[in-house]
């Protein structure tokens, strides 16, 4: 079943899919809250669709900081219950993805004038450990000024009085929407991109469907739906305010931004969560061939489609960066790539970007319009099932027939995350790797691979056998191969969903694009069956991206 409707292949038939029947539920918004509630809802037995206007994931969930968090901030803010449960959430996320979740050691370092002293942050990550339920085994450590040096050399010595060691999980936001999505998916559930909620439809006064268009040929089509539930993260009081009920809390949109440089120019042995002169906190990751650095926090009034990584914004992040590493002197031109995202927080009167609560919010409307804003991707399971038990409830108390399934998105593995434990996870790679031997590809390669599609990698390399024995050439036969694969199961229909949302490429391998793209996208063309005119959009739309990412303005 799975991936039955989840290429454009079938676009047409999901379209009507969605308009032969009434829906328990539509949800708009493909980020990852969308899609968990998808997921939860489809495998409980709702009939369920799901609508994003852009590609899934194009919003905020393709652009955040890429942790799961266990939440060591949130303490800062006495949101006890939200450290707690994120914890929690982020031992399930690694036990249904393993792929796509990776446990790593981060530093925090300990430094004159900084946040936090030394007993205070071995009290702050006793208590973290406590309340997000941290295994022994990745309890954290605590270390001497000597020992903080030689775990990370580049420090500022000066400076520097300690350190700390403490767990955070690695993820890719954008690939955990689409592995949730083709999950949801292989339960029934209908989702479709580039599909956007034009209008509501209201029946006395009650909200019972939406026109949708489709952004691909601009038709309009009519959904009809009990419950209609807005999950459209920035753009969530957009649509609340279509439906004239924005009132009482809003949003509050802040922007955060993060650069990539090459490895080689900030070579950092771990990643490191340290402060910033003016009292904040930022990450420096090491990621493939590169160090992403961010995040910032602030106000955000303009555009909700497009936001921008300004001149301010480069430089807070650099000064921080070659204030704690002395040594490394970033400059504007060392940045390789970066991106920008919304947070869609709750307003609260007097609270700076920083302070404000990270906790979600549900929203009913008289209308009936169902909305949910604020949170975090690492919650996003949790997010939904409390939409999804207050949906069932409504269904169930209208139709007292009717039972639906309990929550079981705890102990499903999502799409790609047939793994039982990381140590499983590590003999698949071993195994692909022989495999992929056979094309010359390395393990640095299918590494690279497990990690984007887990499970799938199998049926991947597959492909890319045959591709090589027509063209000899290791990487172009990996990358038709995936071009195949997620255009055929993971629902890409232009060349930015592949290169920014299914591969992270425009991120983190954004100097090998100048030669790659072409080449991709003469095959995405001859795949898609493009006319020259659809070619060179898809190029043109790519330009943009490639551009934007170096452009501060
Ligand atoms: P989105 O991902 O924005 O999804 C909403 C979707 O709705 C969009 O795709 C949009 O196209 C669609 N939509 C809007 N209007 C319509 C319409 N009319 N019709 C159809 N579709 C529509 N969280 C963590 O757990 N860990 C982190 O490391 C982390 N770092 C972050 C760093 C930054 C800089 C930011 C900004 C956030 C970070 N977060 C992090 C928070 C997390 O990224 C967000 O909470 C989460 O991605 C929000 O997801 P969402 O689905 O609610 O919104």
């Amino acid at each position: 079943m799975e991936g039955a409707f989840f290429s454009v292949i079938s676009r047409e038939y999901a379209f009507k899919q969605l308009t032969d029947q009434t829906l328990d539920a539509l949800i708009i918004g493909g980020g990852i809250t969308g899609a968990g509630i998808a997921q939860d809802m489809a495998s409980r037995g709702l009939r369920v669709g799901l609508i994003d206007k852009q590609d899934f994931a194009g919003g905020t969930s393709s652009r955040s900081t890429k942790l799961i968090h266990g939440g060591l901030r949130y303490l800062k803010q006495l949101e006890i219950g939200l450290v707690r449960e994120v914890g929690r959430e982020r031992s399930i996320l690694y036990k249904n993805a393993p792929h796509l979740v990776t446990p790593e050691y981060m530093l925090l370092p300990i430094i004159k004038k900084g946040s936090l002293s030394k007993w205070m942050a071995a009290i702050a990550l006793y208590i973290y450990e406590k309340l997000a339920g941290v295994s022994p085994e990745e309890s954290r450590k605590m270390l001497s000024k000597e020992e903080t040096e030689k775990r990370e050399p580049l420090l500022d010595k000066d400076i520097l009085k300690g350190g700390a060691l403490y767990y955070e999980y690695r993820t890719d936001d954008a690939r955990l929407v689409i592995d949730v999505l083709k999950t949801a998916n292989s339960y029934g559930a209908i989702c479709l991109n580039y599909a956007a909620a034009d209008d509501f439809i209201y029946e006395n006064n009650a909200l019972t469907g939406l026109v949708i268009k489709d952004q691909l040929n601009d038709q309009k089509h009519t959904v009809k739906a009990k419950y209609i539930i807005n999950a459209a993260g920035p753009w969530v009081d957009n649509l609340r305010e279509k439906d004239h009920s924005l009132q009482g809390k809003r949003l509050h949109h802040t922007k955060g931004v993060h650069l990539v440089v090459p490895r080689h120019r900030l070579p950092l042995k771990q990643s490191i969560y340290f402060d910033t002169p003016d009292g904040r906190m930022i990450f420096a990751i090491p990621r493939a061939g590169t160090t992403y650095i961010g995040t910032t926090d602030t106000e955000y009034k303009k555009s909700l489609e497009n936001p921008l990584v300004s001149k301010q914004d480069v430089a807070y992040l650099l000064k921080a960066v070659n204030t704690i590493f002395p040594t490394v002197h970033l400059v504007t031109k060392d940045i390789t790539s970066t991106w920008a995202g919304l947070r869609p927080l709750i307003h609260q009167d007097g609270k700076s970007p920083s302070e404000l609560s990270r906790k979600d919010e549900i929203f009913i409307a008289p209308s009936g319009l169902i909305s949910i804003a604020g949170g975090k991707l690492t919650g996003y399971r949790m997010m939904a099932k409390r939409i999804t038990d207050l949906v069932i409830k409504k269904l169930e108390a209208a139709d007292t027939k009717t039972a639906f399934k309990k929550c079981s998105t705890d102990v499903t593995r999502l799409s790609g995350g047939a793994f039982s434990l990381s140590l499983s996870l590590n003999d698949f790679i071993e195994q692909m790797t022989s495999i992929a031997r056979v094309i010359g590809a390395d393990e640095g390669q299918v590494k690279s691979l497990v990690n984007k599609y887990g499970s799938h990698t199998n049926s991947i390399l597959e492909n890319a056998i045959a591709f090589f024995s027509e063209n000899n050439d290791t990487g172009k036969s990996i990358i038709l191969a995936e071009l195949y694969y997620t255009i055929e199961h993971e629902m890409v229909i232009t060349l930015n969903d592949f290169l920014i949302r299914r591969t992270g490429r425009l991120f983190f391998e954004r100097e090998t694009l100048a030669e790659a793209a072409p080449f991709i996208l003469d095959e995405m063309a001859k795949i898609m069956k493009w006319s020259s005119m659809e070619k060179r959009n898809n190029w043109d739309g790519f330009q943009v991206e490639y551009m934007k990412v170096v452009d501060f303005r």
